[in-house]
């Protein structure tokens, strides 16, 4: 069994405390991600999404654990693969009664954010280059070594963006070629690619493939057409019924339709 080191838990300490006076700080509290959190006058503190910041009929939770079960589905009652998706459920709010209690339901809406919050504002906070990070992928996900440059701009800009992930995107393609992107305007910073854009990569690694063995660089690529077709038909029939989040096998995908809009549209419409 592996022990927790001196070192991380003072970070784990040190973070809980400066995450809680920063709050304590503003009376009317602090919006991080998608959510309020505001100490109370009564002693504690309370959490819930920022649109409900006016709402009085909400769900009340007094365990911090509960917060693992608000955070994992959406309102459509989809799984969240990835936290910090603007796609946080409403009608909730949890009243925790200490700073502990706080980060720990904090680490279950957010898993690591605080510490890397507060490591961004000692100066601390380490990050990791999309090469270093896929230097150690391996298996499946080994291919992602040989996107372009470009095509990990394209990446980031479909995947990471404040449309589809409230962090603010640290990291760079590597230590010479910083990512040309919003890197986000929110307080959650984001120090490595995450799985869910290592997923991403792969997929955008086979769309790069396909270009490279399409001889005319106007032409449309077989991924291209069929996304285009599946897009047709969805509309044709009325609905247009997204992907799950982490699908990116699947046409109809928000981050790959994002990747389209990069890639595909100068192609379609180059006088632009
Ligand atoms: S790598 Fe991108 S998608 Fe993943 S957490 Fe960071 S900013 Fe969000």
């Amino acid at each position: 069994m592996s022990r927790t080191s001196p070192d991380r838990e003072n970070v784990a300490v040190s973070s809980r405390e400066a995450f809680a006076a920063w709050v304590g700080e503003a009376p009317e509290g602090r919006k991080f991600g998608q959510v309020v959190v505001r100490k109370l006058p009564s002693g504690g503190y309370e959490i819930r999404h920022a649109s409900d910041a006016g709402s009085e009929n909400l769900e009340v939770h007094t365990n911090p654990r509960d917060a693992r079960d608000i955070s994992k589905l959406t309102e459509a009652g989809e799984y969240r693969p990835l936290k910090s998706s603007p796609n946080l459920r409403r009608g909730w709010v949890l009243r925790l009664a200490d700073d502990r209690e706080l980060a720990s339901a904090m680490n279950y809406l957010y898993p690591a954010a605080i510490s890397h919050w507060y490591l961004l504002r000692e100066g601390r906070l380490k990050t990791t280059s999309f090469r270093e990070n896929a230097a150690r992928q391996s298996g499946i996900y080994e291919r992602v070594r040989y996107l372009s440059d470009e095509a990990v701009q394209n990446a980031a800009r479909a995947c990471c963006e404040d449309e589809v992930c409230l962090k603010k995107t640290l990291w760079d393609v590597d230590e010479n070629t910083p990512l040309e992107m919003e890197r986000g305007r929110g307080d959650i910073p984001c120090p490595e690619p995450c799985s869910v854009f290592i997923s991403f990569a792969r997929r955008v690694r086979y769309f790069e493939r396909e270009e490279e063995n399409t001889s005319d660089g106007n032409a449309l690529t077989p991924g291209e057409r069929r996304d285009l077709a599946a897009l047709v038909e969805a509309a044709a029939s009325g609905e247009v019924k997204m992907a799950r989040e982490a699908e990116f096998e699947k046409p109809l995908n928000q981050r790959r339709m994002r990747y389209r809009r990069l890639t595909l549209l100068p192609k379609l419409r180059p006088e632009e």
